[in-house]
């Protein structure tokens, strides 16, 4: 039996995910911002908590960790590299480590470059990555410990997982992400299609959330920064990869 997904809202634009695995009634929550909403939305489905899967040390991630954790016995797996800044882990965990919940594998994916500790996680089976502030629609995390080539590779890593992969973010920015993707890919027929719809789902209060590994690489601006129209937009033809998606971001933190 798949697993269960319930997405919802936590205060301005965070969003908050439980997975449930109904063989063995196991429930985890991609971090853990805030409680309210968190146990609102467990008692909206009638589940209780195992497990919390932290992927940074943020507090917008990690500031009910421990009040949750004691409230449910949940067991927090969270990343190696950040053990000294977040409290209460159980289980650290690094790149190629394998997790259940429930029955239901999940990999890690070190990607370093937002925070130097961030970590995705990725199941196979259900075709879904839980990429947190690394990887938004149409858009990617601030580089607050990391340097472009960090957050670059960390990107990839990302977008070579299938294209049927079900994307989920640790933020609802996409409508904003969007304004700024046209701006330096106005000729993308897939990037305008997105925005349309982006907008769409917006006006009737609906997340964009998730998305698909497949249509960010069509899309996101920041994963197209090998796309010479993308080198063009920052005027950096012939320079670098790496050269264009910093600028890219550079761009993107002026707004
Ligand atoms: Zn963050
Ligand atoms: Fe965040």
């Amino acid at each position: 039996m798949a697993l269960l997904i319930h997405q919802f809202a936590i205060g301005a634009d965070n969003l908050g995910v439980l997975i449930h695995d109904p063989a063995t009634g196991h429930t985890a929550c991609i971090d853990a911002g805030e409680e309210a909403p968190i146990v609102a939305a467990l008692e909206a489905k009638g589940w209780g908590l195992t497990d919390i899967l932290v992927t940074h040390h943020h507090g917008d991630h990690i500031a009910a960790l421990s009040t949750l954790k004691a409230r449910f016995s949940a067991r927090v797996v969270a990343p190696f590299a950040d053990r000294h800044r977040i409290p209460d882990i159980d289980l650290s965990v690094k790149e190629g480590d394998r997790i259940m919940v429930g029955e239901v594998a999940f990999d890690v994916i070190e990607t370093p470059g937002h925070t130097s500790g961030h970590i995705a996680y990725y199941s196979a089976a259900e075709s879904i990555l839980f990429a947190a502030d690394t990887l938004f629609s149409l858009g990617c995390g601030r580089l607050f410990e990391g340097t472009p080539q960090d957050m670059w590779t960390s990107l990839n890593k990302l977008a070579a997982l299938p294209d049927e992969t079900k994307l989920y973010c640790g933020h609802e920015y996409t409508l904003s992400n969007a304004r700024f993707a046209v701006r330096f890919d106005p000729d993308n027929a897939a990037l305008l299609k997105r925005v349309a719809e982006v907008e769409a789902l917006r006006a009737k209060g609906e997340f964009t959330i998730p998305s698909t590994i497949g249509l960010e690489k069509a899309t996101n601006p920041f994963l197209r920064a090998g796309e010479k129209a993308l080198a063009e937009a920052v005027g950096l033809v012939g320079y670098p990869v790496v050269d264009v998606f910093a600028a890219l971001r550079e761009a993107k933190n002026k707004g």
